[in-house]
């Protein structure tokens, strides 16, 4: 049972009273909150986000806490976790008006009831800092037949449509633990990719596949696109410039998955301009990669099961 007297400022989205939960021997504090719901957030974390931290960063990180809860984790937020969520780039649009649908049916206790879309967990669900972005996420989720307001007060309905495309997005992220490797097949980079993308792919939870068999023929087939589909997320490696990559990591955002960008540091500069705008991971060493990938992997995606 809770009352106001074990209850407090949210340390995550500072506009919620959440409520705080005794860890014995935790130095930091644990917290549930309507809004962003259960996590941990050391001590050290917790002084540099009582520093002024702007609505956007707090609202990113919210939504970063949701969806660890969602895959079954509560978050420990350290200073790195701080700085790696800020980082992070915000999810698409389209992905953020899926998160209220997923939201909503996460909430739902029998078939077809409806869900109140003015619920904080609801500006988390979609990353939304305030209402406006979250009935602008809402009328596009109408305006595709997913899902509708029905009363002021803020009742929304999930039609039928939202029901057959969430059928369609726990299939696609359910099913696969698999991420795709997409990168140069250069003889000189075979080192990279195991003790580089290989390893941080296996160390964070996942399985790594990378389609060296197509090398010779030079296109994109369509056990590549087949590949690609079943996979969870993409790493595209720059490395090398293989125009492939371009392809297969243009294809992946067409189909909404979570791309990784890396690119040897000395390549950077050669870098196509469309690429330059994502947070691209400018590994150094295989050691630097195999680390700094692992990190961001575990940091958007959470642990994979494996
Ligand atoms: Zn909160």
């Amino acid at each position: 049972m809770s009352s106001d007297s074990d209850k407090d400022k949210c340390e995550v989205c500072s506009d919620q009273m959440a409520t705080f939960i005794p860890s014995g021997g935790f130095d930091g504090i644990h917290q549930n909150c309507p809004r962003c719901g259960e996590f941990k957030i050391s001590g050290t974390a917790c002084s540099l986000i009582r520093q002024p931290h702007g609505k956007d960063k707090r609202a990113k990180l919210s939504g970063w806490v949701r969806a660890q809860n969602r895959n079954g984790t509560v978050p420990l937020i350290t200073s790195e976790t701080l700085q790696k969520v800020s980082e992070s780039p915000l999810p698409s649009i389209v992905e953020r008006a899926y998160g209220i649908l997923i939201e909503a049916e996460a909430g739902m206790k029998g078939l077809g009831e409806s869900f109140n879309i003015l619920e904080p967990r609801f500006l988390a669900a979609s990353y939304s800092s305030n209402k406006q972005d979250l009935h602008f996420l809402l009328s596009m989720l109408k305006e595709q037949r997913l899902a509708e307001g029905k009363t002021l007060a803020g009742g929304c309905e999930i039609l039928p449509g939202g029901y057959m495309r969430l059928e369609e997005l726990k299939r696609k992220s359910s099913s696969s633990t698999k991420g795709f490797v997409a990168m140069s097949f250069q003889v000189d980079l075979n080192d990279v990719y195991s003790n580089g993308f290989q390893l941080a792919l296996v160390n964070s939870g996942y399985e790594p596949t990378r389609m060296d068999k197509v090398e010779h023929i030079n296109r994109i087939d369509d056990e590549i696109i087949n590949q690609i589909n079943t996979s969870k997320f993409v790493v595209a490696d720059f490395t090398g410039h293989r125009s492939g990559v371009y392809f297969e990591a243009g294809y992946a955002m067409g189909i909404g998955l979570p791309i990784f960008w890396t690119c040897r540091k000395d390549e950077m500069s050669d870098l196509h301009f469309d690429i330059r705008q994502f947070n691209c991971i400018d590994w150094d060493t295989t050691e630097d990669l195999a680390q700094r990938l692992q990190s961001r992997i575990e940091s958007i995606l959470g642990r994979g099961p494996r």
